[in-house]
């Protein structure tokens, strides 16, 4: 098709996402002057990215596959409000060509590449035979059409284990397993194609050399449709978890300049061997010296902002710019670069229980965006509700500063100044990881975090005499306990002198045990007690409702949410999460269940790895659910005889159900 049908200027852009991306694209658009169109899925009516643009059509019901995955629906919804173009964001239908394809027959502008482009580049397997033929440096692998087990197993032990299985249709890190040696290929090769399958419906494998202290590097490029290509230089994202990126950063602070320029060298080669048009990134894998391509993204990547922060460029913008059919304001010469931007993605899970994704409504979300160099890219507010249909992900921290060091320690300021209360998140994992020694010495390689993970999930719990804590928590039962006595002390200014008079809180913290705290106030100095530990003690509440708590003089700011009994706390050692233990409330002691095979969030089983009337050790795995996208596999709490199986494969489960029975051995 004649290009210039396929770019041209337009006034509304449809964004086929959700989430951040969808927010970070409306907000350019809306600066560019154009009107933007959002489309949600029943579970997102309250969502951020519908209230933030200047219009919103219903998709249909949660399921991805019967909203943002339907192609059908998104061209409708633009049909039915007037979109004129589409600009798909990352994940869903972003590096789908029939999407691509569909909108150009619709008259819509594909804010991306043509469905061709992304045919030849959107399999791992295609592009690497292109690449082959461009003579761009790749791993030693095999990316043939024949998927039998013996040609499989054949290609393997040629290049030589350990080998990488990939989806040839993979992203997200999905789809993929390392292979040690030729008895284990068999079954990565199962598990990995019912992953692909479920994922991407669609399990081509292919197998490459398992690049030893393997780093990710990658290069932004975008091309416009006038036959001019750029590169934007280096991202380094070799601080993963399960191939899913978690930091990244530019410049990559492993390549020297001669190395750089030859990276992105190689990576203006591989766009211009389809005249790629729209924004991509060339993926490499590196050993420290050379780089090997590895697949390319055609499409905007989420850790996208690091390379604005470093080139000064607008990269939505110019992505929009290449959509309107304009020319690329610069070549090459005149991009430059200028000191370190890194990003850290904060997502709803728990670290510290094998990453499992949180749910639920989030009752505080406060991030310092914009402050003191520091960019917030979020999907989420105050009151939303975290599904589980979608990516676990909420924002990006992304932190710029002159030097790299300079940079993870603005960073992790950033990090340690946003308050997630309601649901679990990975803040605290991000900050252990980004101030890790061996982190800031760029002494990592792919797979740091999975050798690290006991010590960057390590928890923090009370010590016996954290005063600034027990005030805290003092001060904000106090209140909440008078707020409805209208004569309190504590709403107008502090306390009176109505003599002296004591009060006692009991707190509990999950795994730190119960806390009491002695608040003494009226005649003479207010002290406070926790413990052992005793203290003067005074306070005032600021505008945003931090607390400033002085203890024996020193004065440090608590932040604080509260609700019910449970309470949130930052204070200058960390964040708790305590709950108050009411004398009066009469607690009834909530069953852990911890003993039970339960789903734990909404998900479909897709094995069942343990027969009926099996004996079991402890942690022998009995069966694997598909949870948000992830395989979780659920393993026997304690020893025992499998008693029964309560489901089968293909069962889509509700979080709570019973999946299995298992009796305890005796003795
Ligand atoms: P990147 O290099 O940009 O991280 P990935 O290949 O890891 O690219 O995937 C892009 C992002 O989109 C990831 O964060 C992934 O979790 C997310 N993603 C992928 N598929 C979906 C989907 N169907 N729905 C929502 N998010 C998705
Ligand atoms: P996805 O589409 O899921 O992003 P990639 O092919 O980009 O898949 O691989 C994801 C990650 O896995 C890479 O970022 C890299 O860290 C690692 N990886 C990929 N290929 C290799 C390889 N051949 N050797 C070592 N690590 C690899
Ligand atoms: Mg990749």
């Amino acid at each position: 098709m004649d290009r210039s049908k396929l770019y041209r200027r337009f006034r509304t852009l449809l964004i086929a996402n959700r989430g951040e991306i969808a927010c970070r694209v409306i907000r350019t658009a809306r600066a560019m002057g154009l009107r933007s169109v959002a489309v949600y899925s029943e579970a997102d009516r309250g969502a951020m990215h519908v209230a933030e643009a200047d219009e919103a059509v219903l998709l249909g019901p949660a399921r991805a596959p019967e909203s943002y995955l339907n192609i059908e629906r998104v061209i409708d919804a633009a049909r039915k409000s007037g979109a004129e173009a589409v600009h798909p964001g990352y994940g869903f239908l972003s590096e789908n060509a029939e999407f691509a394809r569909a909108c150009a027959e619709a008259g819509l502008v594909f804010v991306g590449p043509t469905a061709e482009m992304m045919i030849a580049m959107g399999s791992k397997s295609g592009s690497k035979a292109l690449m082959e033929k461009a003579d761009v440096p790749m791993v030693a692998g095999y990316h043939g059409e024949a998927q039998d087990d013996a040609t499989l197993a054949q290609a393997a032990e040629k290049i030589g284990f350990p080998v990488l299985v990939k989806a040839s249709a993979g992203g997200g890190g999905r789809g993929m397993r390392i292979v040690q040696s030729a008895a284990e290929l068999a079954p990565a090769i199962i598990s990995a194609k019912r992953e692909a399958k479920a994922a991407f419906s669609n399990d081509r494998m292919l197998i490459e050399k398992y690049v030893r202290n393997p780093r990710h590097i990658e290069v932004q490029v975008i091309g416009d449709s006038h036959g001019n290509l750029l590169s934007l230089f280096e991202r380094e994202c070799t601080l993963q978890r399960r191939h899913q990126k978690v930091i990244e950063e530019a410049p990559s602070p492993t390549l020297n300049m001669q190395q750089r320029a030859a990276v992105c060298a190689a990576a203006r080669k591989a766009a211009a061997a389809v005249n790629y048009v729209g924004a991509g990134t060339i993926e490499f894998v590196s050993d420290g010296k050379d780089v090997f391509f590895i697949e390319m993204n055609t499409r905007l990547q989420v850790e996208h902002p690091v390379t604005e922060l470093i080139t000064g460029i607008n990269l939505v913008e110019w992505q929009l710019r290449v959509a309107f059919g304009e020319r690329l304001p610069f070549v090459q010469e005149d991009i430059g670069f200028s000191g370190h931007a890194i990003e850290a993605r904060v997502y709803a899970e728990n670290p510290r229980k094998n990453f499992i994704p949180s749910v639920g409504r989030i009752k505080t979300w406060h991030a310092p965006d914009g402050v003191d160099g520091i960019r917030v890219d979020a999907g989420y507010r105050s009151g939303d509700t975290v599904s589980p249909y979608y990516d676990a992900m909420l924002a990006k921290v992304i932190a710029w500063a002159p030097t790299r060091e300079g940079a993870i320690d603005k960073l992790n300021h950033g990090l340690e100044e946003t308050d997630v209360y309601g649901i679990v998140t990975n803040i605290p994992f991000l900050s252990a990881l980004v101030t890790h020694p061996a982190v800031r010495a760029n002494a990592i390689d792919t797979g740091f975090i999975e050798r690290e993970l006991k010590n960057l999930t390590a928890a923090g719990s009370v010590t016996a005499g954290d005063l600034e804590l027990g005030a805290a928590v003092a001060i904000i039962l106090a209140d909440e306990r008078d707020a409805a006595d209208s004569r309190s002390p504590w709403q107008s200014f502090g306390w009176m002198p109505v003599g002296q008079r004591r009060r006692n809180f009991l707190f509990r913290q999950n795994q730190g045990g119960e806390h009491r705290v002695t608040l003494t106030y009226g005649n003479g100095h207010s002290r406070v007690m926790i413990g052992e530990h005793e203290a003067t003690f005074g306070y005032t509440v600021n505008h945003e409702g931090e607390i400033d708590v002085t203890l024996d003089g020193v004065t440090s700011r608590v932040v604080s949410a509260i609700d019910g009994h449970e309470i949130y706390l930052r204070t200058r050692n960390g964040r708790f999460e305590l709950h108050w233990v009411d004398p009066y409330g009469g607690e009834d002691e909530e069953q852990a269940g911890e003993d039970k095979i339960a789903a734990p969030l909404p998900g479909t089983v897709v094995a069942i790895l343990a027969e009926e009337g099996a004996t079991l050790e402890k942690g022998a795995p009995i069966l694997t659910l598909e949870v948000m996208k992830m395989e979780q596999t659920l393993r026997a709490p304690f020893a025992g005889v499998l008693k029964k199986i309560k489901c089968k494969v293909g069962d889509i489960v509700q979080e709570g159900v019973e999946l299995a029975e298992l009796e305890p051995s005796a003795g």
